[in-house]
């Protein structure tokens, strides 16, 4: 898989890409990564990438032509066919106003062979970007960055770390927070640890099993997998109802799982008449 990032900081990228996963699927040849500096494809003595709003108003904007130009040099599809998803790339462009990235996302784009992602600054990219070249704006979350570099960096991430090989035991890849994992539900999950399918990850421990007077949950400790993999289900459960109860709506519950979500929910509520 290939990923272009298109950036006026193309030194930016020096740092965060070059360790762990990202570099190891790098170094294995499953993704290659080229950062692509938008002042090359400027006319003008001094680069110019931006220029003032039409209609007035604060700050600069990144200006079409250097975008588009760079695109066209990279040869990649037309838009239609991009849309079309006939063509397996895709031109995105980071941005706060964007649809929100999510491990979903992540996912369908780790299947593609080609991914561009464009970085704004100052008050954005002129709107005939969104409009004409990119086939979609990504935003990492609902907060406002200087650039979109950062945002680029951490969609590379989560996505180089979802290509066939990149993490070395793919099942905990299949099993991770936000996951839902079809060949996994399909197989049964009782016969998974846990199997995220859309849940929060469970919690992990390790050595030592007792740390300044504080010790590790004995299910964990029993060495019985049936006890050790309700365990785990059910915390999985317990956090995602107490951090992200929204998660709950798209998880695969099994029984067993709807009866201890009924049971944690009628505990909070106890407690709160009770406080
Ligand atoms: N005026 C824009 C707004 O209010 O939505 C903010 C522009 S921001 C200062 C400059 C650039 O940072 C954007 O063009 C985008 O590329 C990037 N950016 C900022 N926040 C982002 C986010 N949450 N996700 C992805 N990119 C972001």
């Amino acid at each position: 898989m290939k990923t272009e990032i298109v950036t006026i900081f193309p030194d930016f990228f020096k740092g965060p890409l070059d360790y762990g996963i990202t570099r190891r699927a790098q170094e294995m040849g499953l993704a290659q990564i080229a950062v692509h500096d938008l002042r090359e494809f400027t006319h003008d003595r001094h680069h110019t990438v931006d220029d003032r709003p039409f209609g007035g108003g604060e700050g600069m904007v990144l200006k079409p032509e250097p975008l588009f130009e760079c695109l066209e040099s990279l040869g990649v599809a037309p838009r239609e066919e991009r849309f079309s998803r006939t063509a397996p790339e895709s031109v995105i462009l980071l941005s706060a106003q964007g649809q929100r990235f999510t491990q979903k996302v992540a996912a369908e784009l780790a299947s593609l062979d080609r991914v561009v992602l464009l970085c704004g600054r100052y008050e954005g990219v002129d709107e005939r970007v969104t409009d004409f070249l990119a086939d979609r704006e990504l935003s990492i979350g609902d907060y406002v960055l200087s650039g979109g570099e950062l945002a680029a960096a951490v969609i590379v991430e989560a996505v180089m770390r979802l290509l066939p090989g990149a993490v070395g035991n793919e099942a905990s890849t299949r099993q991770e927070s936000f996951t839902v994992d079809t060949n996994l539900r399909a197989a049964n999950a009782a016969d998974s640890t846990c199997g995220s399918e859309g849940l929060l990850d469970y919690p992990h421990y390790t050595r030592p099993a007792e740390y300044r007077g504080m010790g590790v949950p004995e299910a964990l400790m029993s060495g019985n997998h049936e006890e050790i993999r309700k365990w785990r289900r059910q915390q999985a459960l317990r956090k995602t109802l107490r951090n992200r109860p929204d998660l709950l709506q798209g998880a695969a519950l099994s029984k067993e799982d709807e009866k201890f979500v009924a049971g944690f929910k009628l505990a909070e509520q106890n407690a709160r008449n009770r406080g």
